[in-house]
């Protein structure tokens, strides 16, 4: 498809720019909008609804008033839905794609395969909706039949953010919708275009009025806090930075509230001497350079042991130096822009940390002139112990290798981080693989994988990265309070 400013001017005039509540479009209490800009060229996209706190539990009584006949909607009635919404994800993939290029940055085939990928939830979450099944026993005293149970959990607020403005969010939406819950969303302000327009989908394939509301905003902290302090809230699924699902852990508090926490990560890239190096950097391009490293699985740190440093360093910095680096709408780009510029900024003071600890630039190492807040796919070795990045998430196109001699070093530094998100290893050697699937501390691990996001598998972190799981037969559960009744034997 050849995109063109046309194709752009028209797909932007079909997207909502309202604040959608009880399944009507309406602009922000006081009529307060905010721009959406287009992170590779600095121009504005759109204006859109600017939310209020009191919008936001306008959205919630929304929520609050559908929720027992969604929740008293047959599971199959559900399940329909949701696989329309599927099937209506899947048509719209060209719009959906160019919509998450043009707000976030990411390289039009990597915004295709989100649209894949997150329509996955959508699907998966409408086949788990009508297998959601208790358990009936005796219980061990032979006095009683123990009945267990599951139902919805309530109202629930869904907080996502920009990094994947689709899939983060039908990871959230379809599981809550499968289990019968209704939703409050709030999308990233730098890229609601993407929910707004999928939102448009979802009442297209028959989601009832109330059922799913969005309220963007400027104010998240604001909006926020006033849905989080309402009783009839009862869960919080976030995705987004540790500090933020911190404070919402404290609100959540007060009411007690269900929470998932998709946090932070720190991953390690652990490659061992017997691995295959070829394999090892394809693997590195994926989980160090997709989304333009703008990925909680992003790959954070690498440990290469000492026989294979130099030939996976090479290796590694010959692919990164064939990166296209531009709009994502043009050809043969894989590296777009980052999100804004204090981005650029973390990547570039990251870089210099490195360097002033005595790393080297094996190549890229500093942000690119505007138009647009673009940082050149870098690549450092020599990183030593007391480096920033290895402590902090870098989000952005930057690959720090360090060394390590022996199997317990390589994990033991892997696993010296707050965060549990994910490791990456690769060996040709079962006995150590099977080692380190106990050995590494983290919710997922890619064994000769560069890439292990999938539905039908739990995602989550461990550690500071986060609480729940999303995907997976794990993920409804969520969405799902466990009842258990006891009945006498008679
Ligand atoms: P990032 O640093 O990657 O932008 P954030 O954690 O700041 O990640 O943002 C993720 C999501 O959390 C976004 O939707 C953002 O608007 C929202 N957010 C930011 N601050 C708060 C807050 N105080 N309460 C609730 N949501 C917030």
């Amino acid at each position: 498809m050849t995109i063109t400013a046309t194709t752009e001017d028209r797909l932007l005039a079909d997207v909502p720019s309202g604040l959608l509540v009880n399944g009507v479009w309406r602009p922000a209490t006081g009529g307060e909008t905010f721009t959406v800009i287009d992170p590779a060229t600095g121009a504005s996209l759109a204006e859109v609804a600017d939310g209020t706190p009191a919008d936001g539990i306008a959205a919630l009584d929304a929520a609050d008033d559908a929720a027992a006949g969604w929740a008293a909607t047959p599971p199959r009635k559900r399940a329909e839905i949701l696989r329309r919404a599927f099937d209506l994800t899947i048509e719209h993939t060209d719009d959906l794609a160019l919509l998450m290029t043009m707000e976030m940055g990411k390289p039009l085939a990597e915004a295709r395969g989100e649209v894949t990928y997150g329509a996955e939830f959508l699907r998966w979450f409408s086949e788990e909706a009508v297998r959601i099944s208790g358990r009936y026993g005796l219980n061990p005293e032979g006095t009683g039949t123990t009945i267990v149970s599951h139902r919805p959990v309530g109202p629930c607020f869904l907080i996502t953010p920009w990094n994947f403005p689709l899939a983060m969010l039908t990871r959230k939406i379809g599981p809550a919708l499968a289990a019968g819950c209704t939703v409050v969303v709030k999308p990233a302000e730098l890229t609601p275009l993407t929910s707004l327009y999928f939102a448009g989908l979802l009442l297209e394939a028959g989601v009832p009025a109330g059922v799913v509301n969005v309220v963007t905003t400027t104010d998240a902290s604001g909006v926020s806090s006033a849905i989080m302090a309402d009783p009839r809230l009862r869960k919080v699924s976030f995705t987004g930075s540790t500090a933020v699902g911190k404070i919402l852990l404290k609100q959540a508090a007060d009411n007690v509230l269900r929470t998932s926490m998709e946090l932070g990560g720190n991953a390690p890239f652990v490659v061992f001497d017997d691995a295959d190096i070829d394999k090892a950097v394809d693997g590195a391009m994926l989980a160090k350079f997709r989304n333009i490293g703008e990925a909680c699985t992003a790959a954070n740190r690498f440990f290469v042991q000492k026989g294979v440093a130099d030939e996976f360093a090479a290796k590694l910095t010959a692919r990164v130096e064939a990166l296209g680096i531009g709009r994502g709408t043009d050809d043969g780009v894989s590296i777009g822009p980052l999100i804004n510029e204090a981005a650029v900024s973390k990547s570039a003071d990251l870089v210099a940390d490195a360097t002033s600890r005595g790393a080297s630039v094996l190549t890229g190492g500093s942000a690119i002139d505007g138009p647009g807040t673009f940082f050149a796919p870098t690549v450092l070795s020599g990183i030593v112990p007391g480096t920033r990045l290895l402590r902090e998430e870098i989000f952005g196109p930057v690959a720090a290798i360090a060394t390590f001699d022996t199997e317990e070093d390589g994990v033991r530094l892997a696993n010296d981080t707050e965060f549990g998100l994910i490791a990456y290893a690769y060996t040709t050697d079962l006995a150590r693989g099977h080692r380190l699937m106990a050995s590494l501390r983290a919710g997922m691990l890619g064994l000769n994988a560069g890439v292990v996001s999938n539905a039908s598998a739990p995602f989550g972190g461990v550690k500071s990265s986060g609480l729940g799981r999303e995907g997976g037969l794990e993920g409804i559960h969520e969405y799902l309070d466990t009842t258990y009744t006891m009945l006498p034997a008679s």
